[in-house]
C-alpha cells in the first residue's frame, strides 16, 4: 500500500558528530546534522526534503508567531544491545499529532510522511543515538502555521519539520511538586489534550513561581474545584494507594494521553498490578497519606520518562514519599528499558524497527 515516499535528501558536507560527547548530553540542547522539512499550501502537501539542520527564514508577520497555531510531539530513538536503531511506539505519537492538529484547525499529516520522513531521517543521523543508560535521541516533529499576514483566522500555508537531539537524562533525581490552586492549565472544552505550543507558553508563569519556592514541577488541578488531579505539564502522574495504582481518566480531554501514560498501565497491569483510570480528589490523596496507605507517586513522560515523586506540597500538607521502598515505578522502568534492549519481547510491537 504504501509507496516509497519521495524524499529530497540533501546530506551536509560536514558532520557535527565530533564536537559533541556523545556520553555528557543535557536534555535538548545538541541538534544532529540533518532535518525534515515540508510545506503545506494550495491546499496540499509539497515535496519532503531532508537537508542539513539550518537557521529558517521567515516573515515576522509569520502567524503562528502571533497567533500560535502551533503542535509538536516528543519520540524517543534507542539502540539495542547489538546497535540496532529502534523507535519507541511512534504510530501512537502521529495519531496523537494528527489529534492536535484537528484541535487547532491545522491540515493533518499523511502517515507516510510523518513515519517514514521520521524513519529516513533518523536512519540517516543514526550514529547520534546514544547507547548510555537513559540517554536517547529525542525525535521532535513539529508543525506551525506560515501565513504572512495578520488577519485573524485559520492560515492557510504551514511547515512541518521534525528535529533530532541527542540527549540524557531530563531530571536526574526524585521531584518535590507544588499543587497548583491558583493557575489552572487546562479547561473542559479547551485543548488540554492536544500537544499545542499554546499550553506550555500558559504554564511558564505556575511552573516558575514553583520553581523559585525550590520546586521542580506543579501538579495542575481541574479549573473548575482545584480538586481534581489533571497531570505534571510534562507528565502524567500516577499514584500508589494501598494495593491499587491510580492514574487521572482522559475523559474530560484537559489531560493530554501520554504514549508513556499508556505504556505504564499496560506494564503494570502485565506484572499484576491493578490500575484504575478516574477522577483523584486531592483530599483522597491527603487521607491515605494520613492513613498510611499513601504508598508512591511517579509522573511519566517520554521526555522524562518514569520520574519518581518525593514530595507534594498541597496548601499546608507536606507529603513524603519513601523512594527507596517504592515498587510499581521502578517495575515500569525496568520492563520498558528490558523491551528496549530487548532483554524481553516485545508483544505490542512497540519497537519500530528503522
Ligand atoms: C508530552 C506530554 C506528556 C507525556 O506524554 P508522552 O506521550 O508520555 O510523552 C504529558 N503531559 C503533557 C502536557 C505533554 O505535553
Amino acid at each position: 500500500m504504501v509507496a516509497a515516499l519521495d524524499i529530497q535528501v540533501t546530506k551536509t558536507l560536514k558532520s557535527r558528530f565530533s564536537e559533541i560527547d556523545i556520553n555528557h548530553l543535557p536534555f535538548g540542547k545538541y541538534y544532529t546534522d540533518h532535518m525534515l522539512e515540508v510545506d503545506y499550501k494550495d491546499g496540499k502537501w509539497q515535496k519532503v526534503a531532508i537537508r542539513p539542520f539550518q537557521a529558517l527564514n521567515m516573515s515576522p508577520g509569520l502567524s503562528a508567531i502571533h497567533y500560535g497555531q502551533s503542535i509538536f510531539e516528543g519520540i524517543k530513538a534507542y539502540k539495542d544491545r547489538e546497535g540496532n536503531p529502534f523507535i519507541f511506539r511512534p504510530i501512537d505519537n502521529f495519531r496523537r499529532f494528527n489529534l492536535s492538529a484537528e484541535r487547532m484547525e491545522m491540515p493533518v499529516v499523511p502517515e507516510e510522511i510523518f513515519m517514514e520522513g521520521m524513519r529516513r531521517l533518523v536512519e540517516l543521523d543514526k550514529d547520534w543515538i546514544p547507547m548510555k543508560n537513559d540517554y536517547s535521541l529525542y525525535i521532535r516533529p513539529f508543525m506551525f502555521s506560515t501565513d504572512e499576514t495578520l488577519g485573524v483566522k485559520a492560515a492557510d500555508t504551514y511547515k512541518f519539520m521534525i528535529l533530532l537531539s541527542p540527549t540524557g537524562p531530563y531530571y536526574s533525581s526524585p521531584l518535590r511538586i507544588y499543587v497548583e490552586e491558583k493557575y489552572t492549565r487546562a479547561a473542559r472544552g479547551g485543548f488540554g489534550f492536544a500537544k499545542a505550543a499554546g499550553n506550555y507558553g500558559g504554564s511558564m508563569l505556575a511552573t516558575a513561581v514553583a520553581k523559585r519556592q525550590g520546586f521542580d514541577q506543579v501538579l495542575w488541578m481541574d479549573a473548575f474545584e482545584h480538586k481534581y488531579i489533571q497531570e505534571m505539564g510534562t507528565m502524567n502522574v500516577f499514584f500508589v494507594i494501598g494495593d491499587k495504582v491510580l492514574t487521572p481518566d482522559l475523559e474530560d480531554g484537559t489531560i493530554l494521553e501520554g504514549v508513556t501514560r499508556d505504556s505504564a498501565i499496560e506494564v503494570l497491569r502485565e506484572e499484576g498490578y491493578t490500575v484504575e483510570e478516574g477522577p483523584i480528589h486531592i483530599d483522597d490523596v491527603v487521607r491515605a497519606y494520613e492513613a498510611g496507605e499513601l504508598r508512591e507517586a511517579f509522573g511519566t513522560g517520554t521526555a522524562a520518562t518514569i520520574s519518581m515523586i518525593k514530595e507534594l506540597r498541597y496548601e499546608e500538607f507536606t507529603i513524603k514519599f519513601d523512594i527507596d521502598g517504592a515498587k510499581a515505578a521502578p517495575t515500569v522502568k525496568r520492563v520498558l528499558t528490558d523491551i528496549r534492549e530487548g532483554r524481553r519481547k516485545d508483544t505490542r510491537g512497540w519497537m519500530f524497527k528503522v
